[in-house]
């Protein structure tokens, strides 16, 4: 399934003191990146959004795949920067600090992604007079009702903290033909308005953002070459074998194209050209029935692995049978509808909840697959203080 063959192969020879651990397939991560590069037509630029995973041997396994990185922080753009030097970035993000926002100018970014029309004044107030950057501008653009329903999260298509509300984009653009225009260069309309979206679904909002982006352009008697159409690709936890279909995607913004042949698109997707490389792997270290329910309780837990905690699925695992049990005591062991939970004195340290196995026995080995996206990242460490995990590479 989702487990990789060397992934398998490499976790059942793990040592116990080695788990848990991260293993990230960089192969299979290189081979993914470079089938989406091949799916997208001239004229599609792609990004990654260095939030979804930072991890500087992920950063290097795509640079030859993306075009550039999006980052959203100074500290994201350190260390891309240090890890990727000289790939186009493009920053982006609510609530930049002015500390932020000088160290972008240092670092002279691609691409301002501005989120509000403060950030036009603070912006150009941090640039010298003769200073020039190219600047989209981020909006929650209005897309029909529906378009969003499906989302897993949803940035835009009703009140949010993300970008300008279409109502303050005339002053943006006031703005913009003053002098602060002398010094910000717009480029085009910036739009991520959600988390979740099938092909078809991101091919409908794709063409609202760019159709909008036109008629406002028509309407102050500008041209724009560029849209940026965001990330938000699908993932489908509960169903690893589905994939976000880029070929799909990709016929569908070469039509979008041939529309508008002057026009440059950017998409910018995290999760779903990262999650199906990272394996959490660990093991069983005990086992026990509750009220009739079965429990493995493995080394480690949501404070490494928090996505399912925070996306409330039930993360895919495969067991992987350990034959030795060198212990004089009966080795604890289940079958039927599992449940696997983690170290943590807390009911919401809870990876996966009912998953029918064949057996599970304490020392057996589990891989927890699609764990490649606001995985590690986005986990609480240091909850009661339990050692990190280790970070493994093939
Ligand atoms: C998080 C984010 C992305 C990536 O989203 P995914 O769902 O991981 O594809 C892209 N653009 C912006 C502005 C984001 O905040």
């Amino acid at each position: 399934m989702t487990v990789t063959p060397n992934v398998r192969e490499y976790a059942a020879g793990l040592p116990t003191d080695a788990l848990p651990a991260y293993v990230y397939d960089l192969g299979a991560l290189r081979v993914h990146a470079a089938a989406v590069r091949a799916a997208l037509p001239a004229g599609v630029e792609l990004y990654y959004a260095a939030k979804a995973n930072p991890e500087a041997a992920v950063l290097e396994a795509l640079r030859d795949a993306v075009d550039g990185y999006e980052v959203s922080s100074a500290g994201e753009l350190a260390h891309v920067r240090q890890v990727a030097p000289g790939a186009p970035l493009a920053f982006g993000g609510p609530g930049k600090t002015p500390a932020e926002i000088a160290a972008a100018v240092e670092a002279g970014v691609h691409r301002w992604h501005l989120e509000s029309v403060q950030e036009l004044y603070q912006l150009a107030a941090a640039l010298g007079n003769e200073q020039q950057v190219d600047v989209m501008l981020r909006v929650n653009v209005p897309v029909a009702e529906g378009s969003l329903e499906s989302v897993a999260l949803a940035m835009g298509g009703r009140p949010s903290p993300f970008g300008l509300d279409p109502s303050d984009v005339a002053r943006a653009l006031e703005l913009l033909a003053g002098p602060i225009g002398q010094q910000l260069r717009l480029r085009g309309i910036h739009a991520h308005l959600g988390s979740g979206l099938s092909a078809a679904e991101h091919l409908a909002v794709a063409e609202q953002i760019v159709n909008w982006s036109a008629a406002l352009a028509a309407k102050h008697g500008l041209r724009f070459d560029e849209v940026n159409i965001g990330g938000g690709m699908a993932v489908d936890y509960a169903e690893p074998a589905a994939r976000f279909d880029w070929v799909e995607f990709g016929v569908g913004l070469a039509k979008l194209l041939d529309r508008r042949p002057e026009l440059r698109l950017r998409i910018e997707p995290g999760r779903a050209l990262t999650a199906y490389c990272g394996f959490y792997t660990t093991e069983v270290l005990d086992v026990k029935t509750s009220q009739g329910e079965p429990f493995a309780v493995v080394r480690g837990g949501t404070h490494h692995l928090r996505t399912p905690a925070t996306k409330g699925h039930d993360q895919p695992f495969v067991v992987v049978p350990v034959q030795e049990w060198s212990h004089p005591w009966p080795r604890p062991s289940a079958t039927g509808q599992i449940s696997l939970t983690g170290q943590l004195c807390t009911p919401k340290d809870l990876l996966a909840q009912g998953i029918p196995v064949a057996e599970v026995r304490a020392g057996d080995r589990i891989v927890f697959a699609m764990a490649g996206a606001y995985a590690w990242n986005i986990s609480h460490h240091d909850f009661l203080m339990h050692p990190h995990p280790n970070f493994l590479f093939i």
